[in-house]
């Protein structure tokens, strides 16, 4: 017998989702990804102490750097995804956040879509700027133009989600890959709505994958979590990046040519950013993700079929106005969908109730299986009214913008039998 599914990367996604990066021989034979729940390691020997200081060695001193738990959650990702590397932080916005750190200077500025998650969209307009670093806006995400005249000199990457929240918008992503690349910078998705099961960003030129992994990837709701991947093949040796010159020079003699070119970005983010902003995912946590992420093609699966049916249902239903979903013929985004989304557009919809904010209420308060609640992704169906939570401190035009109007309910569809699902909306609805 012989157990090598940990290692072989020509095996099927749902596969790698429950074998890869973990060879149970390191860890005695444990089946289950083992907790390993200290706060240090032993350094053994004074020469072993030099060499994990000056990176030399892989291996774990200190668990904010890295632990053996997380080290398996990271290669798991990076394999399910196609990267070369990947990092586990301690939330979405610290893998968002810190991303956006590794990427600038002072001075510089990211280009970024409108239609992204609340808390993206305050960091690039309001938190970063404090630090001299501006996000700038492109104006129309489906037109290409625009995103050219979003980029100068300082600008240090584009940044997009997958599918928009929440009018699940889709960009033209391989069109944006090419102008980012021409420009001699990286294209950074948020892709957590989207996860490596339905969408490939790396396929499409993507370099950079930001995950809030307290959503899909961890399915159960209970536990708060980022990840960050890298794909491997893009130069930041550029000239573009002062910041990875200088890193490249400190570390090439300890670390190989080949690691620190194909994983030179979540090398510098844990060396820099981990060790000294601290943003680190508990082992706990990572063994929790472990679990969930071991039937995110199935429950993604079911996710997409379930709220196919749903969005379906509800654009005939006569107290519906419209309904945001790509699956639907009527989305402006069908043929994107189709072409990027070929397993289904997520599982997310927005919805705008016939009778404005008054109806939109009332469907919130007679809603039984659904949960009221602002979080997305979870293996329960979940609603909310952006307007009056995640969007709150938004203009009435920068609403509008993201899709959200006062009569808009945001539906983010779990695994239940989707009968009961619809007989709950039908209920709330009359
Ligand atoms: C939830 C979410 C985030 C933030 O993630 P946290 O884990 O809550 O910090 C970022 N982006 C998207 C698309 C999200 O849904």
């Amino acid at each position: 017998m012989s157990y090598e599914a940990y290692q072989d990367e020509t095996l099927g996604f749902t596969t790698r989702q429950l074998h890869a990066g973990y060879n149970p021989a390191l860890h005695y034979r444990s089946k289950a990804v083992p907790i390993y729940q200290t706060a240090v390691f032993e350094l053994g020997d004074y020469d072993r102490c030099v060499r994990l200081f000056d990176y030399s060695e892989e291996g774990d001193s200190y668990v904010r750097f890295s632990n053996p738990t997380n080290e398996v959650l990271e290669k798991r990702i990076a394999s399910l995804e196609g990267g070369s590397g990947a990092l586990a932080l301690a939330s979405g916005m610290a893998a968002i956040s810190n991303t956006f750190l590794n990427l600038t200077n002072s001075g510089d500025e990211i280009a970024a879509v409108q239609t992204l998650y609340g808390g993206s969209t305050t960091l690039l307009s309001h938190a970063l700027p404090e630090y001299g670093i501006t996000g700038r806006f492109v104006e129309d995400e489906n037109d290409i133009e625009s995103y050219k005249k979003a980029i100068n000199e300082k600008t240090k990457a584009i940044y997009i989600e997958s599918l928009g929240n929440p009018g699940m918008n889709i960009v033209d992503i391989e069109k944006i890959a090419d102008l980012a690349h021409a420009n001699g910078i990286p294209l950074v998705i948020d892709n957590t709505f989207a996860t490596p099961y339905l969408l490939k960003p790396f396929d499409y030129g993507v370099d950079i994958s930001c995950y809030s992994a307290t959503k899909y990837l961890a399915g159960h709701g209970i536990a708060i979590a980022g990840l960050v991947v890298e794909q491997g093949d893009f130069n930041w040796l550029n000239g573009r990046f002062p910041q990875f010159d200088a890193f490249y020079k400190e570390y090439k003699n300890q670390i190989s040519e080949e690691t620190l070119k194909r994983e030179m970005f979540t090398k510098r983010l844990r060396i820099r950013y981990l060790t000294d902003f601290g943003a680190h995912m508990s082992p706990q946590t990572a063994f929790y993700l472990l679990q969930g992420m071991e039937t995110l093609s199935l429950r993604l699966d079911r996710h997409t079929y379930n709220a196919q049916k749903i969005a379906e249902y509800l654009e005939q239903h006569p107290k519906v106005e419209s309904v945001s979903y790509p699956g639907l013929p009527s989305s402006p985004y069908y043929e994107l969908g189709k072409k990027y989304f070929p397993k289904g557009a997520g599982a997310i919809l927005s919805v705008r109730i016939r009778g404005g904010q008054k109806a939109a209420r009332r469907v919130l308060e007679r809603v039984r299986v659904f949960d009221y609640m602002v979080n997305v992704g979870d293996a329960k169906s979940l609603i909310v009214h952006p307007a009056s939570s995640t969007h709150f401190n938004q203009t009435v035009e920068e609403r509008a913008k993201a899709g959200v109007y006062d009569n808009t309910l945001r539906l983010s569809i779990g695994i239940e039998d989707v009968e009961d699902l619809i007989a709950d909306l039908d209920q709330a609805l009359q």
